[in-house]
C-alpha cells in the first residue's frame, strides 16, 4: 500500500456544522422550523445562520470568543447553535431557570463577549449585569455587548441592549463563507453543569465530540429522515442532548415552543404530527397529572433521561401511545452516554416486566468507546451479576474536553482516561447497566447499602403516589435509615396515611429497606434542570431524628 495520497490532502475536520450545509442542499425546501406563525425551510435557516455569523464577525467576534445566550426554545436559539460556531466562536447557552446571581457567575467566568437575551428574561439579566464585578477583558469593558431577541411573531418593542437579533440577521450576508474549522478539537460550545452536587462548572465540547455524539445519538435512537421534533427538552441542556445539530442532520422539522404544558404537548403533537420528543421523567408526571386522557393517533417516540424513570411511570406513559427509550447521561458526556437498547424478545413479556427492563440505563451509545462499573476501592471491573456495585466510568469521543479554566477539577474528573460519573451501578448478566444511586445519595444502614432509586421505584407503584424522593436520615442504631418524602396524586389519596405507605413498603421490599419515616409534602424541591435536590431533603430529614 505504498504511494497512496497523503491523507491530509483530502482531510476535512469533523464538525456538526456540515449537517446544516448538507440540509440546505438535500432538504432545501423542507420545513426546518415551525414556531407558532413562523416557518422556515432548511435553505432559509442556512442563509439566516450565514447572515448572523457574518454580523457577529462584523462585531469583531473572533475564533474562540464566547457568545452567551439566555433564551427559551425559540428559532433564534436553534439558529445560534450553527451561526455562532460558523463565526468561529463558542456558544454558551445559559439555563433560563438560573437566578441573576448564577447568571452573573457564568458571564464572569466565561468572559462572554456578547450576550443575547430573549425579551422575557430582560429583568433577570439586568439584575445579573448589575452583579458583574471586577475587570473584564479590555476589549469588552465592562459588560458583554447586549443583543435583544424580540419575539419574531409579535415583536414587543422592548428596548434593551445595543442591538436587536432580527436586525443583525437582516444586515448579514447570506453568502457568508463560514470560518474554516482547522482543528476538530476546537471548542464549539460551553455548557455549565446544573451544580446538583457541586458548584457549576463550564463543560467544553469540541466540534469533533459534538459531531460524533450527534451521530451516536441518532443511531442509538434510530431516528430516520425528516422526523418532526417537538422541543420540550431545553436546548440549553447539553445543546438539547445534541439534537439541535441532530435534527439538521436528519433534515427534520423543529417545532419550537417558548414554554409548554401537557395541553401544549398534545396540541402540538396533533397539529404537526410530531414523531419525536425528549424530556426528563418529570414531564411524564406533568402529562399524567393533567389527566387530559387523549390517546395518541400515532406513536410518538420519547427519549427520556436526566433522572431515573421509575418503571411504573414508564408503563403509565406508554399507555397513552408514547413509546419511550430510556437514556442516561450528563453534561460531561454531551448528554446521553448510555441507552437502554430494546431487545425484540422482550416484547413477549408482560408490560410491567418490560417497564422494569426499560428502567435500566442500558449499554453505551455509539458516541462512546466504552463504559464500565469499577469497584470503588480496587478500581477492578465488577462482575456481571446485577448485584456487585461500583462507580460508573465512561470513556470516548463524546466525553468533554474538560472544564473551562479549571484544570484541577478536570484532572479530578478523569483517571486513566475514564470519566468518573459519581453514580453507583451494577452490570446485569446481559451487559446492561443499572444505576443504583448517586454516590452521595446511597443510604448506608447498619453496614448495608440501600439504593434510594430502588426504594423510590417500589413506592411509585402505590396508586396514590405522584412523586417520591428517598434520602438518608440519621439513626442512633443503624447510622442511617431511609426517609421518604411523598407527594400524593389527586386520585385515590383522600384516606391514605403515612403509615399506609410504610405498610405498603413492608409488603413489597426487604425489611431492612423499609423507610423508618414517610412524610407527605406538597412539593419536592428541584433544581433548575428539574433534578430533585436531595441535599435539601437530607437537611429536613435530620429534624426527624429517631431517638
Ligand atoms: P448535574 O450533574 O449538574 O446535576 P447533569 O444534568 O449533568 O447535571 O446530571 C447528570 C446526572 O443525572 C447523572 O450523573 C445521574 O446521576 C443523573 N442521571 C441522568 N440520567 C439518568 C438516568 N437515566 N437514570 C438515572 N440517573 C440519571
Amino acid at each position: 500500500m505504498d504511494n497512496l495520497p497523503k491523507y491530509e490532502a483530502n482531510y476535512t475536520t469533523l464538525t456538526p456544522l456540515t449537517f446544516l450545509t448538507r440540509a440546505a442542499k438535500s432538504y432545501a425546501d423542507h420545513t426546518s422550523i415551525i414556531y407558532e406563525g413562523t416557518r422556515f425551510t432548511w435553505q432559509q435557516t442556512f442563509h439566516r445562520c450565514c447572515r448572523l455569523a457574518f454580523s457577529l464577525r462584523a462585531l469583531n467576534i473572533a475564533t474562540n470568543h464566547v457568545v452567551s445566550v439566555v433564551a427559551p426554545n425559540i428559532p433564534a436559539l436553534y439558529e445560534m447553535h450553527f451561526a455562532v460556531p460558523m463565526a468561529g466562536a463558542v456558544l454558551n447557552t445559559i439555563n433560563t431557570r438560573l437566578d441573576a446571581n448564577n447568571i452573573a457567575t457564568i458571564l464572569q467566568h466565561s468572559e462572554a463577549r456578547v450576550l443575547f437575551v430573549d425579551y422575557e428574561y430582560v429583568p433577570k439579566v439586568k439584575e445579573a449585569l448589575g452583579l458583574l464585578k471586577g475587570s473584564a477583558p479590555k476589549s469588552h469593558l465592562p459588560y458583554p455587548l447586549i443583543i435583544l431577541i424580540d419575539d419574531i411573531n409579535s415583536p414587543t418593542g422592548i428596548k434593551f441592549g445595543e442591538l436587536e437579533y432580527e436586525q443583525l440577521v437582516q444586515k448579514g450576508d447570506p453568502n457568508f463563507v463560514p470560518e474554516k474549522i482547522n482543528d476538530e478539537w476546537a471548542p464549539i460550545t460551553l455548557n455549565y453543569t446544573s451544580g446538583t452536587t457541586s458548584a457549576p462548572k463550564g463543560v467544553v465540547y469540541s466540534h469533533r465530540g459534538a459531531y460524533l455524539s450527534t451521530l451516536g445519538q441518532l443511531l442509538s435512537w434510530e431516528i430516520g429522515t425528516k422526523p418532526i421534533y417537538l422541543w420540550t427538552l431545553p436546548m440549553f441542556h447539553c445543546n438539547g442532548w445534541t439534537l439541535t445539530w441532530g435534527v439538521a442532520a436528519r433534515g427534520g422539522t423543529n417545532i419550537c415552543l417558548r414554554k409548554f404544558s401537557a395541553y401544549d404537548i398534545f396540541r402540538n403533537i396533533s397539529l404537526h404530527h410530531v414523531t419525536h420528543m425528549c424530556c426528563a421523567p418529570i414531564v411524564f408526571n406533568i402529562i399524567l397529572e393533567a389527566n387530559i386522557g387523549i390517546k395518541l393517533k400515532s406513536t410518538v417516540e420519547i427519549l427520556t433521561g436526566g433522572a431515573p424513570p421509575p418503571a411504573p411511570l414508564l408503563e403509565k406513559i406508554e399507555s397513552f401511545g408514547f413509546h419511550v427509550t430510556h437514556a442516561y447521561g450528563m453534561t460531561e458526556a454531551s448528554g446521553p452516554a448510555l441507552v437502554c437498547e430494546w431487545q425484540k424478545q422482550w416484547n413477549k413479556l408482560p408490560k410491567c416486566e418490560q417497564a422494569e427492563l426499560k428502567a435500566r440505563q442500558g449499554v453505551s451509545t455509539l458516541g462512546l468507546d466504552d463504559v464500565d462499573v469499577k469497584k470503588m476501592d480496587t478500581m477492578e471491573s465488577v462482575p456481571r451479576d446485577g448485584k456487585t456495585i461500583g462507580e460508573i466510568v465512561l470513556r470516548g469521543s463524546s466525553i468533554m474536553k474538560g472544564y473551562y479554566k479549571d484544570p484541577e477539577s478536570t484532572s479530578m474528573a478523569f483517571s486513566n482516561g475514564w470519566l468518573h460519573t459519581g453514580d453507583i451501578g451494577v452490570i446485569h448478566k446481559d451487559g446492561y447497566l443499572e444505576i443504583k444511586d448517586r454516590c452521595k445519595d446511597v443510604i448506608i444502614s447498619g453496614g448495608e447499602n440501600i439504593s434510594s432509586v430502588e426504594l423510590e421505584s417500589v413506592i411509585y407503584r402505590h396508586p396514590s403516589v405522584l412523586e417520591v424522593a428517598v434520602v438518608a436520615m440519621p439513626h442512633p442504631k443503624w447510622g442511617e435509615t431511609p426517609c421518604a418524602f411523598v407527594v400524593l396524586n389527586g386520585k385515590n389519596s383522600h384516606n391514605v396515611t403515612e403509615a399506609d405507605i410504610i405498610e405498603y413498603c413492608r409488603k413489597n421490599m426487604s425489611h431492612f429497606m423499609v423507610p423508618e419515616m414517610v412524610k407527605f409534602v406538597k412539593e419536592i424541591p428541584k433544581n433548575s434542570t428539574g433534578k430533585i435536590q436531595k441535599f435539601q431533603l437530607r437537611e429536613k430529614a435530620k429534624d426527624f431524628l429517631v431517638s
